[in-house]
């Protein structure tokens, strides 16, 4: 195998060749990114970047010259606009490659608001790339009106820190409550208390009818007939997986590119990890918008490449940073029928939320409690569910529960 080209420059991207590197491949390695950076992470940006606490060095991955030390090509600021799964090339601008294998790592796209209703107007942003941030902080500016529309995790992180910095914020949600995809009553209600608190005026069961202004945003329509001063709008409503190149490719797709356990796609010699592809769960088949699960995938598959034939596991692991509140997130809630509230661990502050299906624990959402993340994740590898009584009982020490 003398070329394997990965396509994405982002958390999986660079964790793939960094993996195909550290075990022992010798080839021709290139990496393919649309963005004009080299590989850095996403979280911080909603958070202590948008602040002003982090500096943009400090969101790259690895230096610059580690790819040049380890022979890896990054080609950044390059757009692969086709790939040829029988002749086994890809091409952009600047002419058309051949690889011997070929990972997709395209990551995924943010849902726009459409521009009928005045999704293009200047001031409206998504929130996904350094340029996205670099472009909405000068707008983050003490006494502005700051409107974020959805209230899942994103949209939160954008309140959170408009607040800190002295804005008014306004954040609607469609639905009847924040965070309904990703979360349960409990915890959704005890975010919106905390943001209500910091002073973040919440409109669940909101619809935005439309966007005004001319060239730029200067209001918000409710289909309740409320009108909103607004300033600048930050708009958290969901990503959509990027498919195309495969889709284009004749690869199969279903809620993201289609791969196995091992991480191949439909196309011989062709692999995917992280954000962009679904892959096999239970019986089931999921997608995950997790930085743990992006960076383990993505070195199971170049380990499979090399020819190590082991099944990924899935980590779906999350986290969310807002004021002083670190979430921590282990497992995944679907299917759960009830929720078992933990307040604290041990003597110390925080609180955690045990998703169970029936005695089987899927998922814990732990608030300022390393501790409860911990147990709830160990339990939730090995296979184990622990006794809700014991859980709901914080005199009970949380360690016990292993
Ligand atoms: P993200 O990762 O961007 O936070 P989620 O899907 O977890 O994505 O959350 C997005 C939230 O945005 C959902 O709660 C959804 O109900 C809400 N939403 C989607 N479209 C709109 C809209 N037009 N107005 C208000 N809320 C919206």
């Amino acid at each position: 195998m003398d070329h394997i080209a990965v396509i994405g420059a982002g958390q999986a991207g660079a964790s793939c060749v960094e993996t195909l590197r550290k075990d022992g491949y010798e080839g021709r390695i290139t990496l393919w990114g649309e963005e004009p950076e080299i590989p850095y992470q996403r979280p911080p940006l909603s958070k202590a970047y948008l602040l002003g606490e982090m500096t943009r060095d400090r969101l790259h991955l690895r230096p610059e010259s580690f790819y040049a030390d380890q022979r890896i090509e990054l080609r950044i600021g390059t757009r692969i606009t086709a790939i040829d799964a029988k002749a086994r090339t890809l091409t952009h601008a600047g002419g058309t490659e051949a690889w011997d294998a070929l990972v997709l790592a395209t990551g995924s796209t943010p849902r726009r608001l459409p521009a009928a209703i005045g999704g293009d107007l200047d001031g409206v942003f998504g929130v996904r790339t350094l340029a996205d941030i670099d472009a909405m902080e000068p707008h983050f500016m003490e006494g502005a009106h700051l409107l974020v529309v959805g209230g899942g995790y994103i949209g939160l992180e954008a309140a959170a820190v408009a607040r800190k910095r002295g804005m008014n914020v306004t954040l609607l949600e469609a639905a009847e409550r924040l965070l309904s995809r990703v979360s349960c009553w409990d915890t959704a209600l005890w975010f919106a208390a905390r943001h209500r608190q910091e002073g973040v005026e919440i409109r669940e069961k909101a619809a935005l009818e439309r966007l005004t202004g001319d060239t730029r945003v200067t209001g918000a329509v409710l289909s309740d007939g409320t009108h909103l001063a607004v300033g600048i709008v930050v708009c958290g409503i969901g990503i959509e997986p990027n498919t195309d190149l495969a889709a284009k490719a004749g690869l199969a797709v279903d809620n993201g590119i289609v791969v196995d356990a091992l991480g191949r796609t439909s196309a011989p010699g062709i692999w995917a990890a992280g954000d962009c592809c679904s892959f096999p769960y239970g019986d089931r088949r999921i997608r995950l918008e997790s930085v743990p699960h992006a960076i383990e995938q993505a070195q199971a598959v170049a380990r499979n490449i090399l020819g190590a034939d082991v099944p990924y596991q899935a980590k779906p692991w999350f986290w969310s940073d807002q004021y002083d509140v670190k979430l921590q997130i282990a497992g995944l809630n679907t299917g759960f029928d009830h929720v078992v509230v933990r307040e604290g661990s041990d003597g110390h502050d925080g609180r955690s939320h045990w998703y169970f299906a029936g005695d089987t624990l899927l998922a814990v959402d732990a608030m300022n409690d390393p501790r409860a993340y911990m147990v709830g994740k160990r339990l939730i590898e090995a296979g184990r569910s622990p006794d809700p009584a014991q859980v709901a009982d914080a005199s009970v020490p949380i360690k016990s529960l292993l």
